[in-house]
């Protein structure tokens, strides 16, 4: 496998360290905002692009699909000591699981999404962190942290030249009681516990990681978030039991991720249109076994197609074509 260093690591450090000064996960922040997109040369669609010693891995895509996965990793070395911060512990196969739908999303249209996936172990870096709780002050961490969220500024930069739009999907396994899918569009419990009056506040519409999307319909963000063609809606009418959706519109009592670093440097909540969300994933009947990964993966990847159809008006299913999907420029 070729691996070829991302970044030249002295610019990388003067970047962190006004990240470091600058930035913390403040909503009226922009996390993304001082970070240059790297240049990495022409791209191939399908081609995989490595950041230092195989840390990070991107996929090139060719969809307006971003597909990451933070904390999936099972690599431990020795040279990047144990976070001393935060929490340690990752998420299952949750890299399977990203790995799965990005074949079954590629077997649908003929064309790989982007993927960008971390293969250190949660306890060496949280990539869906601020930079000084995600890398523990270890340069090498620093270094495949840039990198991370360097190659999803790349994808996200494809995507905009290429299509306009597009989608980005932040894929976790969460360890709560109730063994729904919980989908996070950086709106908090109490929002999606009110009514769908409340939600369809403008001020509401203009604060999520939705937020170019929203913009795009006159659909009401009620509708966006947990109507019929809600993702969420999506979810349960395939039998996976999915907050919010028209069957469980909030979270109520219940513990609920509503969406991490990632989903808000990487969605539309500041600025661009690429929106975002967060999926964390059940282990029961989605995680724990390879059958279920595989029969969840081929689902989701069906799901994205039609979502990106009905909302973002692109036709990505080849049809019996190969590469019959529909850009808009
Ligand atoms: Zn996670």
């Amino acid at each position: 496998m070729r691996k070829r260093p991302l970044f030249v690591l002295a610019g990388g450090v003067v970047v962190l360290a006004m990240a470091l000064a600058a930035h913390s996960l403040d909503r009226w922040a922009d996390p993304g905002a001082g970070y240059e997109t790297p240049d990495l040369g022409p791209l191939a669609p399908g081609e995989v692009r490595w950041g230092n010693k195989g840390y990070i891995e991107y996929l090139v895509g060719d969809l307006p699909l971003i597909l990451s996965a933070p904390h999936g990793g099972t690599l431990s070395p020795h040279e990047i000591p144990n976070r001393t911060r935060g929490y340690g512990i990752g998420d299952a196969h949750t890299e399977e699981l990203t790995r799965l739908v990005a074949d079954a999303l590629r077997d649908l249209t003929g064309r790989p999404p982007h993927m960008v996936i971390s293969r250190l172990a949660r306890r060496k870096l949280d990539p869906n962190r601020e930079p000084v709780e995600a890398a523990n002050g270890d340069p090498i961490a620093e270094q495949a942290w840039l990198e991370y969220h360097g190659f999803i500024d790349v994808a996200k930069q494809q995507v905009t030249e290429s299509w306009g739009a597009g989608l980005y999907l932040d894929i976790h396994g969460h360890g709560h009681r109730t063994p729904w899918i919980e989908l996070g569009y950086l709106l908090v419990t109490k929002v999606l516990n009110s009514s769908d009056r409340k939600l369809d506040n403008p001020w509401i519409r203009s604060r999520m990681s939705l937020r170019a999307l929203a913009a795009s319909t006159s659909a009401p963000l009620s509708e966006l978030v947990r109507g019929s063609t809600s993702l969420g809606a999506m979810l349960e009418r395939r039998g996976y039991r999915t907050v919010p959706s028209p069957g469980d519109p909030g979270p109520g009592r219940a513990d609920y991720f509503n969406g991490g670093y990632s989903t808000l440097r990487h969605g539309s909540y500041h600025d661009g249109t690429v929106s975002s969300i967060q999926l964390e994933h059940p282990t029961r009947g989605v995680l724990d076994t390879e059958d279920n990964r595989q029969r969840y993966a081929r689902q989701l990847a069906g799901i994205l197609v039609e979502y990106m159809e009905i909302h973002y008006g692109f036709t990505l299913s080849r049809a019996g074509t190969p590469n019959a999907g529909t850009r808009v420029r």
